[in-house]
């Protein structure tokens, strides 16, 4: 059981919280030299589209000072992770180390973006798995191992559509239905 009495919301920060791959197909039609356009890559990942050279170009812009640092918020997701507070001991948890510069940028997002989230509840980790939450809510299929025990939200995303196993929600108005 929890300190607290609530029970433990874990939520993902990129392409939950906020618009990661929104922001990473933007750079890619304005500064890469492709015919796709925006709705292309929701109907197919960028990753599955993409050449290798220009894979490898848009990984390279994750390493970049300042990526993380403005994402904007998916709709609506600030006004409901407020709500869920208020049922929910609401963790944020993000897989940030393989972009070790995200660090700072991210956790002074969370703390501008999120004021009711208080830091102790920030966790930057590797494996997801290490954690347990009642529910958690991501959009890599990956981070539910090891929560078994866990409601696991599956937020909707290119890279997951053919994900089945898991629960889906499309956006943060389903959230607080389902939640
Ligand atoms: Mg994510």
């Amino acid at each position: 059981m929890s300190i607290k009495s609530k029970p433990i919301l874990v939520l993902d920060q990129d392409d939950v919280i906020v618009d990661t791959y929104g922001k990473m197909a933007q750079i890619i039609l304005r500064d890469f030299d492709t015919d796709f356009s925006l709705e292309d890559f929701y109907v197919r990942a960028f990753n599955d589209l993409l050449t290798a050279e220009h894979k490898e170009r848009i990984y390279q812009e994750l390493h970049k000072p300042g990526f993380f640092a403005d994402i904007p918020a998916k709709e609506g997701a600030v006004e409901a992770v407020k709500l869920l507070t208020a049922k929910y001991d609401v963790y944020v948890a993000t897989a940030a180390m393989e972009f070790p510069n995200s660090f700072r940028e991210k956790y002074d997002w969370l703390q501008k973006n999120l004021p009711f989230v208080p830091y102790q509840n920030l966790i930057f980790c590797g494996h997801k798995s290490i954690l347990r939450a009642d529910v958690i809510v991501d959009d890599m299929p990956r981070n539910f191992a090891g929560q078994e025990s866990a409601r696991c939200l599956l937020f909707n995303a290119p890279h997951n559509y053919a994900e089945t196993r898991y629960e889906r929600v499309n956006n943060w108005f389903e959230i607080l239905e389902k939640l």
